[in-house]
């Protein structure tokens, strides 16, 4: 019950059968599908079960479910081999007995005569048996329907076929309406918003949130999703009954972060960063040219994955060898073998040269080692210097990227972009 009486949204939870899901084989997509849609519709998800196709296991596994979820859909083993135990697993449980329905037989029969197969075999008559008073879902897909069971205490237990598309299926045309209905008052959706953060790493970024919600953050919780490139963060508000309001909370909380977002976050429909910097390039008549060392063209590729870089991407070099930053891009040899093939020096060179070559108004310049092998104890492996030449000014930095040999080249490149967005955007880089 919430804090005024009233009961809050229904909770759920989800069980998936079988053995090839048990052990790792297949990857339980139906899990997170069905989690995602519970959530949607306006259930509370509490918890996810997979389970083996042995009877006992699958019983113990929905008496817990039943135990934490008014709802629980379960989904798997309802199909006419050996191995699909979980009808009558689920009916044995709930002390129903099996009765075959004559309409569902019917329409099992037709099917199998519409596909020329003759008569349905014995072995597939189960899928025409339902537990005593259990409703019917059609599978408009597939032979095995779906089934809504109720326990004496008023608890759901829906059963769903395996198979994803028939899965998928039953739970649109036929568990979502229901659950609509029979939860009409209680559902509450949930909303979220992700916020994308380059440049702070996980445990700053929360303390730094923490400071700028202390006085509250209006009921909207807030996950840290951290990966190899930034942090996202989820901002996650679950619609009241009276008022959807859900969506002005997230806001209220998002311009509360404003000072942290306007130094680290970015707006990104596909959550790459490269997306941003190709929108800022675009609004500013920018032309790009990336010399790459280490990164080996990965800066060239992200901006060139997206739909009509020709606007704004000129072209790349992956100068990797000494000869051809110093022959194709036109970088002295003397002052860069004194300096360095990775320092400062060397990383401005490049950014400036190849933007020069290619007559744009921004150059990229990327150098450094990204390992395993090559690395010394004033330049260890990962460490990177990189440049952002922009219509006459230059910026750049080093960093030292932790990691293997991917990480730290994705790494790099991701903070070549994001320093290149900084300049674009006329923020400190
Ligand atoms: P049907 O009634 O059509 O025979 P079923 O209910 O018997 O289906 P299963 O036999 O358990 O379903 O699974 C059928 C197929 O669907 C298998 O290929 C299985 O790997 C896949 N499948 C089952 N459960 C999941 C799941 N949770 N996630 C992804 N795939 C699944």
């Amino acid at each position: 019950l919430t804090g005024e009486g009233i009961p809050g949204p229904p909770a759920a939870a989800v069980v998936t059968v079988g053995d090839e899901l048990l052990m790792g084989e297949s990857v339980d997509t139906n899990g997170t599908w069905l989690a995602q849609a519970l959530a949607r519709v306006g259930l509370a998800v509490v918890g996810r079960w997979v389970t083996g196709d042995v009877p006992s296991e699958i019983q113990r596994t929905v008496r817990s479910a039943l135990d934490w979820a008014e709802v629980v859909v379960v989904t798997g083993g309802l199909g006419p081999t050996p191995d699909d135990r979980t009808r009558e697993s689920v009916a044995d449980l709930l002390g129903l007995a099996l009765e075959e329905d004559e309409e569902l037989l019917e329409r099992l029969k037709g099917r199998f005569r519409a596909r020329g197969y003759g008569h349905l075999p014995e072995k597939s008559r189960v899928m025409a048996l339902v537990p005593a008073g259990g409703g019917v879902l059609p599978n408009p897909l597939g032979a095995a329907p779906g089934l809504v069971l109720e326990t004496p205490e008023g608890r759901l237990c829906v059963l769903l076929p395996g198979v994803p598309a028939e899965m998928r299926a039953v739970f649109l045309d036929g568990v979502e309406p229901f659950l609509r209905f029979r939860f009409e008052d209680r559902l509450q959706g949930v909303v979220h918003r992700v916020i994308h953060t380059a440049g702070i790493p996980e445990s700053l970024l929360m303390t730094r949130v923490e400071e700028l919600l202390a006085e509250g953050s209006h009921g909207v919780s807030l996950a840290y999703l951290p990966d190899l490139l930034g942090v996202r963060l989820r901002l996650t508000a679950r619609a009241s009954r009276e008022a959807d309001d859900a969506e002005a909370r997230l806001t209220r909380v998002e311009d509360r972060l404003g000072p942290l977002l306007e130094q680290h976050g970015y707006q990104a429909e596909t959550g790459d960063l490269a997306e941003t910097v190709g929108r800022a390039l675009l609004e500013g008549e920018e032309t790009l040219a990336v010399a790459e060392s280490c990164t080996g063209g990965l800066i060239s590729k992200r901006m060139t994955d997206l739909a009509g870089s020709s606007h704004f991407f000129r072209g790349g070099v992956v100068a990797y060898a000494n000869e051809v930053k110093s022959g194709l891009l036109g970088i002295p040899e003397e002052p860069m073998m004194r300096e360095g093939v990775v320092s400062e020096w060397t990383a401005k060179a490049m950014a400036e040269a190849v933007a020069r070559k290619l007559q744009t108004s921004v150059g990229l310049g990327v150098t450094g080692i990204a390992g395993p092998g090559g690395g010394s104890p004033e330049k260890p492996v990962g460490t990177v210097w990189y440049a952002v030449w922009h219509q006459n000014r230059i910026f750049a930095r080093r960093e030292l990227f932790l990691g293997d040999r991917s990480a730290v080249r994705a790494r790099a490149a991701h903070a070549t972009l994001w320093m290149l967005l900084r300049v674009l955007e006329g923020k400190d880089p």
